[in-house]
């Protein structure tokens, strides 16, 4: 736990987040700003800064973490099939565009065409 990053604040229940998801390990809420008609974030309860500080050891609970994906995906408005499916973007770093220094998943999905960045 980080005293000043967002993304443990909302894991410990310090900020309010539109939560789909949570568990012991992980926690998934709607992207404030969001870039496509679905966009949820899936982030670790634990804080780790990014995906280049993640190692073998932490294989276990990233793989439970990309299983999570599909099943948020589509309880949540991904349309199904493979003329639907999402985006899943790990920004990682600055020059990766990484804003927030606590390692989430963007899962984007829904009809398009989508706007902004994505
Ligand atoms: P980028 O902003 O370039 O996508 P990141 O990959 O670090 O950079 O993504 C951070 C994401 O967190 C942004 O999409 C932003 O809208 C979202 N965000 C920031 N604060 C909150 C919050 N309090 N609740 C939900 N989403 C947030």
């Amino acid at each position: 736990m980080s005293d000043t990053c967002i993304f443990c604040k909302i894991a410990a229940g310090d900020i309010p987040a539109k939560k789909v998801h949570e568990d012991d390990e992980f926690i998934a809420f709607h992207d404030i700003n969001p870039a496509a008609p679905v966009h949820l974030l899936v982030v670790p309860k634990h804080h780790v800064r990014s995906l280049a500080d993640v190692t073998a050891d932490d294989a276990a609970w990233l793989g439970r973490m990309m299983t999570l994906v599909q099943q948020l995906a589509f309880d949540n408005g991904c349309t199904p099939g493979h003329d639907g499916g999402f985006r899943l973007v790990v920004n990682t770093g600055r020059e990766g565009g990484q804003e927030v220094d606590h390692l989430h998943f963007h899962i984007l999905g829904g009809p398009r065409p989508w706007n902004k960045r994505a």
